[in-house]
């Protein structure tokens, strides 16, 4: 199979991405999730005429008349049931969120206020007819979307869905990974590698990332032996809607992933995708309730960089994230890569005083260095048939911290 490019092989992996359908979740555990359906308003908002000012209410047309004293009829407290007025000489004193009581339209705030012996006297030269009231269904009406489907739920719609009531909300479901890292020169994190032995990272790196995303991932490990591989992954690919690979999709002897997948039927999308750091990439589709299988090579920068690049825009098509958009940033400094393929820069991105996004390269020992990812916060995606890349170009990069 030819290699196949970058823009290809991420258009192959999103015309997988089917969705894992809805969820019903209590609305403060939603945070993080992506609304299935949209919030709507139980009542108008406000439900009535809220008071927005500590002081009384009036009638504006009698302080434009000439009227500067008020006899105070009641005094009524957030909450409570409004008093209604009947006279011009009459007034309410009440609080911020009480109910504007009927026969009055304005409400003089004490600052503008004195009030002697169960009189107001209002000591300020203007008052606008109509101040301090938050007309009942001014923001949205009984039955209007107060936030739409797709949605990110974050505090503003936390407070929203408690404002209307939404105990529940409904989320797109998200799905059930598996992470497999696989290697025999690999050991765990609390053990003492022997000298041709390292530590195994991926399926840490990567969990750590999907744990941000909400999914909490189960890890496995797999030895590099064929029969071992084909039985342990059938087992996975029965139970979880996608499986992260990483490691032993290259062309060594002892690379016996794809073997082992196509035997269990996973169909085969590509291998190898015309990019530095991650050629290796392969991708396939499980039949049996369409479940996505990335097999990434092992190199961590490769495996990270892979999952920025294709698993996560997969996982956002079938969540709910409708803003597909891909950022771009400015590159800061001139450089060169000459092989044939899409190269993902590591760069450090940041905000200039103009706001606008620049892409500082992070190079340090070339795109397998994985320490450098403490430093850099984006990949830059340079195209492959360019070579001579120059400050100042604007190219798509893909972010993996906050930048700022
Ligand atoms: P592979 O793709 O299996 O040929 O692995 C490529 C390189 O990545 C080798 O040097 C591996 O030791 C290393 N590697 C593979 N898996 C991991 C892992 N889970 N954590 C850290 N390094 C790994
Ligand atoms: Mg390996």
């Amino acid at each position: 199979m030819t290699m196949i490019s970058v823009a290809e092989a991420a258009n192959l992996v999103l015309a997988q991405a089917v969705g894992f359908g809805i969820e019903t979740i209590p609305f403060l555990s939603a945070a993080g999730r992506r609304l299935a359906c949209d919030i709507v308003a139980d009542r108008d908002l406000p439900p009535y005429d809220r008071v927005t000012m500590d002081g009384i209410a009036i009638r504006g047309a009698a302080f434009t008349a000439g009227k500067r004293s008020f006899v105070v009829r009641a005094t009524i407290a957030a909450g409570d049931t409004p008093v209604q007025i009947d006279s011009d000489g009459d007034c309410i004193e009440l609080m911020t969120g009480c109910a504007l009581p009927a026969g009055t339209d304005t409400v003089v705030r004490y600052e503008d206020i004195e009030i002697d012996g169960g009189i107001a006297t209002i000591v300020a030269n203007t008052i606008k007819p109509g101040a301090n009231v938050h007309r009942r269904g001014t923001d949205k009406h009984a039955g209007e979307t107060v936030v739409p489907v797709n949605t990110l739920v974050d505090a503003a719609v936390i407070s929203m869905a408690a404002s209307v009531g939404q105990a529940d909300l409904q989320v797109w479901k998200l799905p059930r990974v598996a992470i497999v890292s696989t290697g025999n020169e690999l050991v765990d994190v609390q053990d003492t590698p022997g000298p041709y032995q390292i530590r195994r990272s991926n399926s840490y790196a990567i969990h750590t990332v999907l744990q941000q995303l909400s999914i909490a991932a189960d890890m496995v490990h797999i030895p590099d032996e064929p029969s071992e591989s084909t039985q342990r992954l059938g087992s996975l690919l029965s139970q979880y809607d996608a499986i992260i690979l990483s490691g032993g999709v290259s062309m060594g002897r002892f690379d016996y992933v794809p073997q082992a997948l196509t035997a269990l039927g996973v169909q085969m999308l590509f291998h190898k995708v015309s990019q530095r750091p991650g050629k290796p990439f392969w991708f396939g589709v499980y039949p049996v309730g369409g479940k996505a299988v990335f097999a990434f090579p092992g190199n961590p920068v490769s495996a990270f960089l892979c999952l920025y690049r294709y698993f996560i825009p997969w996982l956002k098509a079938g969540t709910g994230h409708a803003d597909t958009r891909i950022p771009v940033a400015v590159l800061a400094a001139d450089y060169i890569f000459q092989p044939p393929l899409t190269y993902f820069l590591q760069v450090h991105l940041s905000v200039s005083e103009a706001g606008q996004l620049f892409a500082t390269p992070v190079e340090g020992h070339g795109s397998g260095d994985f320490s450098n990812l403490v430093l850099a916060n984006a990949f830059m995606e340079l195209p492959a048939e360019i070579t001579n890349f120059k400050k100042g170009d604007i190219y798509p990069v893909w972010p993996f911290k906050p930048v700022f």
